[in-house]
């Protein structure tokens, strides 16, 4: 395993919780999109990954690996999640609007199903419960894979992505008092409130 790949995978594990393959499969995707486009790791927003996982389906935590590797983050708002529960995602360079989509291998992800670990997930044991023996080699497995085998890597496309315009200004709630980002606001008996309030 290179450097590289190792030093986001500990980092991935850190942050992620658990072991399993499907984090640090998403690793690997994600450090190829990347070499793909020629790309460095996002700073801020200048990746962008449209994951087509969804939530309540195997292998979703690939998309944490993909986050980890890529730098796009829940918090920075440059990965957006289509629920569409499919092992796939596309990485956009903001800079150029380029973009590649990647997706594992109908048949390399049917195998990875009926792996052990995928086995014990189904009788109920919490992925941190699965014997590490038993991970091991399925961990090992992902981490030297040949990605040829397992991933379809389309063609450079043109992507453009709306970048959402960052908020600084600030209004008090005129219920909770509580600060809100003006373009969250909304107008309740004609004064400022936050979302929260206006529901309530
Ligand atoms: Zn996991
Ligand atoms: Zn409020």
């Amino acid at each position: 395993m290179d450097q590289n790949l190792q030093k986001w995978f500990e980092i991935g594990l850190a942050f992620h919780g658990h072991r399993c393959p499907a984090m640090p499969l998403g690793l690997r995707c994600g450090l190829k999109a990347m070499e793909v486009l020629g790309v460095e790791r996002s700073q801020d927003k200048e990746l962008y990954v449209i994951a087509e996982t969804g939530e309540g389906h195997a292998a979703g935590c690939f998309l944490d690996g993909i986050m980890v590797a890529t730098g796009c983050t829940y918090g920075k708002s440059n990965v957006k999640k289509k629920y569409w529960n499919k092992m796939a995602f596309t990485l956009v360079d903001n800079s150029t609007d380029r973009a590649v989509r990647v997706s594992l291998k109908p048949g390399f992800f049917a195998k990875m199903l009926e792996s052990p670990f995928v086995q014990k997930r189904k009788e109920g044991v919490p992925p941190q419960d699965v014997d590490p023996e038993l991970l091991k080699p399925l961990l090992d497995n992902v981490l030297n894979l040949d990605l040829s085998q397992a991933l379809d890597i389309s063609e450079i496309f043109t992507y453009h992505w709306d970048k959402p315009k960052g908020c600084f200004d600030t209004v008090a709630c005129a219920e909770c008092g509580e600060l809100v980002f003006e373009n969250a606001a909304r107008l309740k008996n004609g004064k400022p409130v936050c979302q929260g309030c206006f529901e309530k």
